[in-house]
C-alpha cells in the first residue's frame, strides 16, 4: 500500500467502528471462525512461507506457531462469551440499594505491529484477541520475514471481514505513517528501539501501547536438578527456530564444579537433537538475514567457543554453539544474543545467581532447574521477570490462563487468553442506584444531624 494511501485505509476503520458491526458476539466468532478457517485450508502454504523466511521445520512450525494459534482461537472462541459479559463487582453500603459491574468494551480500531522470528502467530494471536474484544484493526506484517507476510496480506482479506481489518505489508516508512494515525491501542512485538520510537509516536495522540520486547533472559541451573530432563529441555527451548525466540535462555547460570557435567549434557542433548552435524539436519533452523548473522559472528569473535561454532554465512547457518564463562564485558554478555549461542556462567555458590539477575534490567523470562524448594522460593520472591518457569523451558506459553508480557525494560501490558482480551477491552465501570428509597443526608442543605449519620 502507498504511504498516502494509509490514512485514508484507516479512516474507513474507524468508520466501520462506529457503525456498531464489531460489537456483535456473533460477528466476533464468526471472524474467529474464519481465521480458524484459513489455517486449515492453508496450513501448507505457511508452513512454506515460514521455512522460506526461517528454515523452519514444519513440525516446529505447526508446534509453536499454527498449533498455538489453533489453540489460542478455540480457545477464545470457547470463552468469549463469558468474558465480554458483564463482571459484577460488589457495593458499598453507602450505595444501597444498588448493583455495580464492569462492562467490557472494544477499544475502537487498533495497531498490531508484528516481529520476524515468529512471523505468523507474533501478528495473528493478539489479532484473536483484538477480534474476540470486538475491534477493528490494522496488522504490519515484519518486513524481514517477506514470504510470511506476503502471504499473510494475500490470505486475510480472504477470510476476515475487509471493512474492519487490514493488513499493511512495509518497513520503516510505512510504520512510521501508521503510528501518525489516532489509534485506540497499539500492541508492538519487537525490540527496544523501536519500542520507544512506537511509545514516542503513541503519546501524540495518548494512545496506550503493550510492549512485547526482550532482553537476556537467565536461565539458572542448580546442581541439584535432574540434568538430564533439564538439558533436553534447555536445548529444546534455546535452539528452537535457530535460538530468534525472545522467550529463550540467553545464558545459564550455574555453580562451579557443575559447569563440567552440565556442558557434557548439553553436547550430548545437541547430538541426540540434530546429530552431529546439524547443518544437514531437516529440524534446525536458519539466521533470518545478513545483518542478525554479522551481528552473531561478531559475538563470537573474541570468545573461545566449547562447542559448535561453525558456520556457512551462504546459507545464514550457525551451528548451536556453547561458549563456557565468556567475559562479561564482552557483547555476548552485553546484548540479548538472539540466535544459536548459549553462554554457561559458572558462580561460586548457586545463590549468587540472584544479585547477578537483580544488576541487569528485568528480563523477559527467567528459568530456574532445581529440585530445592527453598531456592526455588528464593529465586521467586528475590528477582523479577515477565514469566518464570521451574523445571521447563517455554512451557509456560502453553497455559493460556497465564499472562504473556514483560517487566520494566522487557516490556509492558500483557496478552493470551483472557488478558489479550482484557488488552483489547476497557472495562467501563458502571453502578446502577435503584430508586426504591433515597436517603438525603448527602444532599445540601447540611445540618449537624445529617452529619451525624455519615
Ligand atoms: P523487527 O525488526 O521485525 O521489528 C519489529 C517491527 O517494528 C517491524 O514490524 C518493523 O517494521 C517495525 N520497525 C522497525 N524499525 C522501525 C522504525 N524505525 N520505526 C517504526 N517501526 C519500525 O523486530 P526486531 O526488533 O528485530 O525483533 C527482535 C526483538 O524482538 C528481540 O529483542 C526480541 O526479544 C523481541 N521479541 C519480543 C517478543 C515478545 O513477544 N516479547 C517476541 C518476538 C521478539
Amino acid at each position: 500500500m502507498q504511504t498516502a494511501m494509509i490514512a485514508p485505509a484507516v479512516q474507513q476503520l474507524y468508520e466501520y467502528f462506529s457503525g456498531g458491526t464489531t460489537r456483535s458476539i456473533a460477528w466476533r466468532k464468526q471472524q474467529l471462525n474464519n481465521l480458524q478457517q484459513m489455517i486449515d485450508d492453508s496450513e501448507q502454504a505457511i508452513f512454506e512461507a515460514l521455512r522460506e523466511d526461517l528454515g523452519k521445520a514444519e513440525q516446529e512450525s505447526w508446534l509453536s506457531e499454527v498449533g498455538y494459534l489453533q489453540t489460542d482461537i478455540r480457545h477464545s472462541l470457547r470463552h468469549l462469551s463469558k468474558w465480554s459479559s458483564p463482571r459484577k463487582v460488589s457495593t458499598p453500603v453507602v450505595a444501597q440499594p444498588g448493583k455495580s459491574y464492569l462492562q467490557p468494551e472494544p477499544l475502537g480500531t487498533v495497531l498490531i505491529i508484528g516481529a520476524w522470528n515468529y512471523p505468523f502467530q507474533l501478528l495473528l494471536a493478539p489479532l484473536v484477541a483484538a477480534i474476540s474484544a470486538g475491534n477493528c484493526a490494522v496488522l504490519k506484517p515484519s518486513e524481514l520475514a517477506p514470504a510470511t507476510s506476503k502471504l499473510l496480506a494475500t490470505l486475510l482479506p480472504r477470510y476476515l471481514d475487509s471493512k474492519a481489518f487490514l493488513v499493511v505489508q512495509g518497513a520503516v516508512e510505512e510504520t512510521t505513517e501508521l503510528l501518525r494515525q489516532p489509534f485506540d491501542h497499539i500492541l508492538y512485538t519487537g525490540g527496544e528501539a523501536v519500542g520507544k520510537i512506537v511509545m514516542r509516536a503513541a503519546a501524540e495522540h495518548l494512545t496506550p501501547v503493550t510492549l512485547e520486547l526482550g532482553g537476556k533472559s537467565p536461565c539458572i541451573v542448580a546442581g541439584d536438578c535432574d540434568l538430564d530432563v533439564a538439558a533436553a529441555r534447555i536445548v529444546w527451548s534455546k535452539w528452537m527456530n535457530a535460538g530468534q525466540t525472545c522467550v529463550a535462555p540467553d545464558y545459564i547460570l550455574t555453580e562451579k564444579g557443575f559447569s563440567g557435567p552440565l556442558m557434557s549434557a548439553l553436547q550430548k542433548q545437541l547430538t541426540a537433537f540434530y546429530g552431529t552435524d546439524p547443518a544437514t539436519s531437516p529440524d534446525y533452523g536458519r539466521i533470518i538475514n545478513q545483518r542478525h548473522f554479522q551481528r552473531l559472528q561478531e559475538c563470537l569473535s573474541d570468545q573461545r567457543v566449547s562447542f559448535g561454532g561453525q558456520t556457512n554465512p551462504a546459507e545464514r547457518y550457525m551451528a548451536p554453539t556453547l561458549v563456557l564463562d565468556p567475559p562479561l564485558k564482552s557483547k555476548l554478555m552485553q546484548e540479548e544474543i538472539f540466535g544459536p549461542i548459549l553462554p554457561v556462567i559458572s558462580l561460586e555458590k548457586i545463590d549468587d545467581a540472584i544479585p547477578f539477575i537483580n544488576n541487569r534490567p528485568k528480563p523477559l523470562a527467567l528459568y530456574l532447574y532445581t529440585e530445592n524448594q527453598a531456592f526455588e522460593q528464593q529465586v521467586l520472591t528475590r528477582t523479577s521477570a515477565g514469566s518464570v518457569c521451574i523445571n521447563d523451558g517455554m512451557m509456560f506459553m502453553a497455559n493460556p490462563q497465564l499472562p504473556f508480557g514483560g517487566v520494566g525494560n522487557s516490556g509492558m501490558g500483557r496478552y493470551h487468553g483472557q488478558w489479550g482480551f482484557d488488552t483489547f477491552s476497557h472495562l467501563k465501570a458502571v453502578m446502577k442506584r435503584s430508586n426504591w428509597f433515597d436517603i438525603n443526608w448527602r444532599y445540601p442543605p447540611f445540618s449537624a444531624a445529617k452529619l451525624k449519620k455519615l
